[in-house]
């Protein structure tokens, strides 16, 4: 009998397994819990707006070199839009600055010479103060290795790693955050530059890689909440789906890439990240004014981010907890409030959805990270993946396909010990 290989959770990290191993040829089934796939990347219909909106607005860099490459399987990656070279355009509500940051394509960075394209502001050498951070101590937080003050903090890595992190950044861990930096900025504007999906997440991550894998015949089952595993010796030996239970036979394997706090309930005594944090988007219906950028960064407010989508604006703010019990409405017009000083838009609200993701990530603290598996577990056909398992990488959508990868490439590599 052909192994079967169960994939449990159709987030990203089950799907790039999923795209892996069925590229290889093996046989696979997704169970999802849910009555769809995505998990945390997902584009839903919204019934207050009337359209079709993401759950949050989600930025892909161009650095994200396993997302390009699940992007290019799936024959999805002229779907992401950005601009031809690394540019970063900022408002500052406070001063009412605005600026461009611009990147070169190359390594070396000669843009921290130009005033024109660095942070107004800042000298050259303010930059240097930036080299701490690429290779730090173990155990650090940001805060520990690099003064968390000037315009150069401020205006570039404050903004980058709160999204990159999802963290106040001096809180945060100095090894995920250089491997943030190493991966993009010390890599040069060529890895650096902004990519959106601007028809969706949807559109785009999602229904391609569930068309390519009907395709090859893998079965996606939603609705399919795994309850329990049971496990014999060094092996699980069976799935309960709740009404069904699935025996596995000697060569099947399973890849659980569910949120840590599920896998914990289904693993006795694994551990995993605790803490987590929040992210809010609002979504705002209205056409963007002619020549809004695809993404600029605010400084200064409770916005952080403007994404201009067809017909919407909408609002990334990261580490967002703070904000988790502020009346709805009293939030959405606090957001509106700034992005209509950003665009030039009125300031009367225009029909608006504010979405919180309570547990957006998880928290990306030293502590936390300590507490990531890796991939491989006790038993010998179960194998984890997910943004918060050990990538080396902060919760993200490149660190939940290299999990999947990675989950793919461990159960091939066994299949193929087992016919050697
Ligand atoms: C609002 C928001 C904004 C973000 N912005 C960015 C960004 O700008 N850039 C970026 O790179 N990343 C961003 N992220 C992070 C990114 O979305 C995640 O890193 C990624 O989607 C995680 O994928 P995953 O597969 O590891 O986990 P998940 O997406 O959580 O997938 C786990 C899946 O398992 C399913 N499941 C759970 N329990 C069971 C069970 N018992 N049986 C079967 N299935 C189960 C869940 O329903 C889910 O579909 C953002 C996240 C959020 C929430």
């Amino acid at each position: 009998m052909p192994a079967n290989i169960h994939i449990i959770g159709a987030g990203l990290a089950g799907l790039a397994a999923a795209l892996k191993l069925a590229e290889a040829g093996e046989s696979v089934v997704v169970h999802e819990a849910t009555a769809f796939a995505g998990g945390r990347c997902r584009s839903y219909h919204d019934a207050t707006l009337g359209m079709v909106i993401d759950n949050g607005n989600h930025l892909l860099l161009s650095g994200n070199r396993a997302a390009l490459a699940y992007l290019r399987t799936i024959g999805a990656d002229q779907r992401l839009v950005g601009p031809p070279h690394a540019e970063f355009g900022f408002v500052d509500l406070a001063s009412g600055e605005r600026w461009t940051l611009r990147f070169n394509d190359g390594r070396l960075p000669f843009w921290i010479f130009n005033p024109a394209r660095r942070v107004p502001g800042t000298k050259a050498r303010d930059y240097l103060a930036l080299a701490r951070l690429l290779r730090p101590p173990p155990g650090k937080t940001v805060g520990e290795v690099i003064a968390a003050d000037g315009p150069v903090y401020r205006r570039l890595v404050e903004p980058l790693l709160l999204a990159a992190l999802n963290i106040d950044p001096p809180q945060g861990s100095a090894k995920l955050a250089a491997r943030v930096v190493r991966e993009t900025l010390a890599a040069g504007g060529r890895a650096c530059r902004p990519l959106v999906a601007r028809d969706g997440l949807g559109s785009t991550l999602i229904e391609p890689a569930l068309a390519w894998l009907r395709q090859r015949g893998v079965a996606l089952r939603l609705e399919h909440q795994l309850h329990g595993m049971q496990f014999s010796g060094d092996r699980v030996t069976a799935l309960d789906f709740g009404g069904e239970t699935v025996a596995l036979s000697g060569a099947d394997s399973v890849v659980l890439a569910v949120p840590p706090y599920v896998a914990a309930s289904l693993i006795r005594g694994l551990q995993v990240p605790t803490e987590f944090r929040a992210i809010v988007n609002g979504h705002f219906r209205i056409a963007p004014p002619k020549g809004q950028k695809p993404l600029v960064g605010v400084l200064n407010g409770t916005v952080e981010w403007i994404f201009a989508f067809p017909g919407r604006l909408s609002v990334t703010i990261s580490a967002a907890d703070r904000l988790l019990d502020t009346p709805r409405e009293a939030l959405a017009k606090t957001i509106w409030a700034e992005v209509a000083a950003v665009t030039g838009l009125s300031d009367e609200l225009p029909p608006w959805q504010i979405v919180r993701e309570r547990r957006a990530t998880f928290a990306a603290t030293p502590a936390q990270d300590l507490k990531r598996p890796g991939a491989e577990t006790g038993w010998r056909n179960l194998v984890l993946a997910g943004d918060w398992t050990n990538t080396g990488l902060p919760a993200t959508i490149e660190g939940a396909i290299r999990s999947g990868n990675r989950a793919a490439a461990l159960i091939a590599s066994r299949h193929s010990e087992r016919h050697a």
